[in-house]
């Protein structure tokens, strides 16, 4: 079985990435215009880079009139109500999945993995187990084989961090924090969503 991994270089899919070490022919890494991405992007190429996976690098300018505060520098402390709604980004996951199968279905890879886990479930409602089944159907009515596939989908937080800390992923190998700053802000809701599991 061929398989990609959706790579952000953020905790969960870069746990993911260590747990599918052996078979992944590929990372993707997809530039949207959010404030970390420069970040992101060089803790994917480091890792990446270590661990002898090619990087794929794509990007698109379809947020440059996102209202997300994740693309507008307006990133607001907390990680509950309605300052992590805005951090919600229009119809990201299926734009970010459908800009990766091409070279998937391109590579004969059978399996795209993606690092979505419980916790994401109640504000990003395209990390749901519905949108990624909903996804599989569209892949299938269009004729392809290849599939989206979450494997800490059940998971919390928690459980993937204690992941991360079997397989050695020191805490500054991977970048969550929405804000985009030389180092983590402390405050906002990814910074405190990974801070409390510490
Ligand atoms: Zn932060």
């Amino acid at each position: 079985m061929k398989t990609a991994l959706l790579y952000s270089g953020g905790l969960d899919s870069t746990t993911l990435l260590h747990m599918k070490r052996d078979m992944l022919s590929l990372c993707i890494y997809i530039k949207y215009g959010s404030n970390h991405s420069r970040q992101e992007l060089s803790c994917a190429r480091a890792m990446c880079q270590q661990e002898n996976i090619p990087l794929l690098v794509l990007e698109t300018n379809c947020y440059d009139n996102s209202s997300s505060a994740l693309c507008t520098n307006n990133i607001r402390p907390g990680c509950v109500g309605p300052n992590m709604l805005a951090n919600i980004v229009e119809f990201r996951n299926p734009v970010l999945i459908s800009m990766a199968f091409p070279t998937c279905i391109a590579m004969g890879i059978d399996t795209l993995f993606v690092g979505f886990h419980t916790e994401d479930h109640s504000v990003f409602l395209d990390c749901r187990k519905e949108f990624i089944d909903s996804f599989n159907n569209m892949a299938e009515v269009c004729g392809y084989s290849t599939r989206v596939v979450a494997p800490f989908l059940a998971w919390s937080k928690e459980e993937i961090k204690q992941f991360s800390i079997m397989y050695n992923i020191p805490d500054t190998a991977t970048w969550s924090c929405y804000v985009g700053g030389d180092t983590p802000c402390g405050e906002c809701g990814a910074c405190l969503c990974r801070n409390k599991e510490e």
